[in-house]
């Protein structure tokens, strides 16, 4: 039979090259607010170096089509077929600034605001965000059934978090009538956050109405857009293997543990990467001095610059601990505060950078007036202080509640700044403790979320630091060698999606 160029690929779930549609509602440097949009941007780029026809599909935020236009210098329409949608969109042809993967962006009227993707310039929610992302939901349908008259199909669709979740139960739905989809693969980068809306919303949405119940997108009483995905992709992944299994419970499991447990056998943890091209402490605009594993010099001018602009003694024997964070419960800062009198006991200094949470932003003000010599709080978003704190400190604070993936931790390995961690999600998998050896160790963890056990860590660390200085240098080096790349969880997500592809093309029986 003839081949169109739009059936899918053949051997799709060999060795050919995949064609993936990733649906997100960030990407850096379009849109970002989180995580989210930095592995949006990293996993489509290595995931095309790797030879993969990868394209985005993002809402057309004004913020987001101004910065696509300047870089472009002007962006071509790609589709009007989403005219005939409820809500009439267009698709425009634009590239990721950086990488230049190709993005459509969804543009339609109420996407076309200034303010944030999901919040207003007063920081309140969009009161029409369950408009706002089933539409990118329906567009995401058509553009993977190849109904928005694009002549490209893809073989899997990518979808990430509540925003985009709806796109797989709109493919479900499509395929109880006859039609044809490509393999879904959903990920969840953070629980917490579920796209919950009253109910009527649900009957808004065109879904089919047996889908209205608790095995599908009811949930208490509301309508989930999270579970758009948990219940219809066809896999589920999250962003470190710990993670994967802590979701399954009830700590964690934000209510919906007893549906991921039934999907277990099709959830899977991969870890996301870290942008060395950014981070990399031999070539990093941002520092006083660059350095390198086999050359540590410029550690020791980078810690006495950050001394000296934290406005603390510049002492180069005197442990520095950073912190680089958002001000959240999740985070753990309440425990960096009521555990600060025994961090700073023996004379160790700590530097704080974040903004947030009030209380905690006032916690850390109060913390700098009671210890002027020891501690430094800056309240902003710095980019450039953060990659200093990575490289200036000695030791690196991440008490996480929970932590999906965390993304400091891998700078600070990479930096060579041992990070204290808690031992859950993504932290407990990327941070090797002393306790398992100096030939690995990378870190120093702790279990318990209370200040006591984060101070007992930090006890461990300062001895290590200040009594076994070889121990201490084995593990800088033992930090500065791991490899978190992209390039090494793609490869984890392409043989995830070839999974699921071959899934899909075994016979039914
Ligand atoms: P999360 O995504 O939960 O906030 P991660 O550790 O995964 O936590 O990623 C946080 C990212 O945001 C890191 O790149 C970190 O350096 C950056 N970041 C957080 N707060 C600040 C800040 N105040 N100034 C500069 N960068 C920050």
């Amino acid at each position: 039979m003839p081949q169109s160029p739009s059936s899918p690929s053949p051997q799709a779930a060999g060795t050919s090259r995949l064609r993936v549609l990733f649906v997100s509602s960030e990407a850096r440097p379009l849109a970002k607010t989180g995580g989210l949009g930095d592995v949006s941007a990293d996993l489509p780029a290595a995931l095309r170096a790797l030879g993969h026809d990868v394209r985005l599909l993002l809402p057309a935020y004004r913020p987001a089509m101004r910065r696509a236009q300047e870089a472009a210098g002007g962006l071509r329409v790609a589709s009007l077929a989403l005219q005939r949608d409820p809500e009439p969109a267009r698709l425009l042809a634009a590239r990721l600034p950086g990488s230049g993967v190709p993005v459509w962006l969804l543009d339609a009227w109420r996407f076309d605001r200034e303010g944030g993707p999901y919040t207003g310039p007063d920081g309140a929610d969009w009161p029409d965000n369950a408009e706002r992302f089933a539409l990118f939901a329906r567009a995401a349908a058509a553009v993977a059934r190849d109904e928005a008259d694009l002549g490209w199909r893809p073989d899997l669709v990518h979808a990430n978090d509540w925003q985009s979740a709806l796109c797989c139960a709109y493919l479900a739905a499509g395929e109880l009538e006859g039609r044809t989809r490509p393999a879904t693969v959903f990920t969840i980068h953070n629980l917490a956050y579920q796209g919950l809306f009253p109910a009527e919303q649900f009957w808004r949405l065109g879904l089919p109405p047996a889908f209205w119940s608790s095995e599908g997108l009811e949930f208490y009483g509301q309508c989930s857009y999270i579970k758009g995905g948990l219940v219809y992709a066809d896999w589920l992944t999250t962003v470190s293997p710990t993670y994967a299994r802590e979701i399954r419970t009830p700590e964690h499991g934000c209510l919906l543990d007893g549906l991921l447990r039934a999907r277990a056998d099709r959830l899977v943890g991969i870890l996301n990467g870290a942008d060395y091209r950014t981070w990399n402490p031999a070539r990093d605009p941002h520092l006083a001095a660059p350095y390198s594993r086999r050359d540590l010099a410029g550690k020791a001018q980078d810690k006495a610059a950050l001394q000296r602009e934290a406005g603390l003694p510049v002492e180069p024997a005197t442990p520095l601990m950073g912190m680089v964070t958002r001000l959240a419960a999740q985070k753990g800062v309440d425990l960096v505060l009521a555990a600060a009198p025994r961090l700073l006991a023996d004379g160790a200094q700590l530097v704080v950078l974040g903004t947030g949470d009030r209380a905690l932003e006032e916690g850390l003000r109060e913390l700098q007036r009671r210890f002027p010599q020891q501690a430094r709080a800056w309240i902003r978003f710095d980019e450039g202080l953060a990659h200093r704190i990575e490289a200036g400190a000695d030791l690196f604070l991440m008490p996480s509640r929970f932590e999906p993936c965390g993304l400091n931790q891998l700078y600070s390995l990479r930096y060579g700044t041992l990070p204290v961690v808690r031992r859950t999600g993504g932290l407990a998998d990327t941070v090797v403790d002393l306790a398992e050896g100096e030939a690995q160790a990378t870190g120093f963890l702790f279990d318990e979320p209370t200040a006591e056990a984060l101070a007992g860590a930090v006890g461990r660390a300062l001895a290590c630091y200040r009594e076994r200085p070889q121990t201490w240098r084995r593990m800088v080096r033992n930090a500065m060698a791991q490899d978190f790349s992209w390039r090494r969880s793609a490869g984890e997500y392409l043989a995830l999606y070839r999974r699921a592809l071959a899934a899909r093309e075994a016979p039914r029986l």
